[in-house]
């Protein structure tokens, strides 16, 4: 039955830090993994909420990793943000940013939309790390003026050497106080996102799976849209998180070492390597 579930995989989307890597260090099993996926022929998108990086910075870090992606393969909040404004909006629409590189390219990198700073049609929100009075400011009254207000992702926090320190979510906040408005957010666990990464593999749910260390975005968002979860102890949750949530995925492995075992056994006889019929040699060869 729990094989069943694993064996029907045919799409994956993989959340990366905490799962592939962990700040600078490639987690145990990583690239073993998705090298078998890729033989499997498994799809594999990753899904990030980290809207400040570009997809190329992305594939470069996987890349010193020892991992092989395509910047096609990468879904950040910020170029799911570009593909929910691309359904809403026209072409050259005003917007008012408060973002990085991640969320700058994604949204104005090829004119579809354009900086505008007195009457914009939306404000975007982002993690920004240059954020100052002036941004809020100038977004709350856009906002307050009609502006739809949106935010790439929810984070409030993330964990840094030093401690935790205010995320995306956090900018969100203030402007949700200083206007009364809540923002339409992206990122996981949000719909937006994961339906956009879904779109992009060509899944459907009971066929794909989302793989996280974090139950409030990875697990839930995929529990939201019906896809098998699969959850690594490696990140932000353990053991004893789980127990205490009302989010409860569908599988959990130590790590990714783990939950290759466990895959692999599942898979159909012909489906793994070495199984396949016919030889193009012989086994002497
Ligand atoms: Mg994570």
């Amino acid at each position: 039955m729990e094989n069943d579930r694993l064996q029907q995989i045919r799409h994956l989307l993989a959340d990366m830090d905490g799962v592939i890597y962990s700040g600078e260090q490639a987690l145990p099993g990583a690239a073993d993994l998705v090298r078998w996926l890729e033989e499997q022929g498994i799809g594999l998108l990753y899904i990030t909420n980290n809207s400040t990086r570009t997809p190329q910075q992305y594939v470069q870090k996987l890349a010193g990793l020892g991992i092989a992606a395509r910047a096609e393969q990468i879904l950040t909040s910020s170029l799911a943000t570009r593909a929910y404004l691309e359904r809403a909006a026209p072409r050259c629409t005003g917007l008012y940013l408060i973002g990085e590189d991640g969320l700058r390219q994604a949204l104005l990198g090829d004119g579809y939309f354009q900086v505008e700073e007195t009457r914009p049609a939306y404000v975007v929100v982002g993690m920004d790390h240059q954020l100052n009075y002036d941004k809020l400011r100038r977004a709350t009254l856009a906002i307050r003026a009609g502006a739809r207000f949106i935010g790439s992702n929810p984070d409030r926090t993330f964990p840094t050497p030093e401690g935790i320190i205010p995320g995306a979510g956090a900018n969100l906040a203030a402007l949700e106080a200083a206007t009364d408005v809540r923002p339409t957010i992206i990122g996981k666990p949000e719909r937006w996102m994961m339906e956009e990464a879904m779109r992009r593999l060509g899944a459907e749910a009971p066929h794909c799976a989302v793989l996280g260390d974090r139950l409030e975005t990875d697990i839930l968002g995929g529990k939201r849209l019906g896809l098998v979860t699969l959850m690594v102890l490696t990140g932000v949750h353990g053991r004893e998180d789980i127990a205490g949530s009302e989010v409860q995925p569908d599988f959990v492995f130590e790590s990714l070492v783990a939950l290759k075992q466990a895959w692999e056994k599942a898979r159909p006889e012909s489906k793994r390597p070495g199984a396949k019929k016919g030889g193009d040699r012989a086994p002497d060869d």
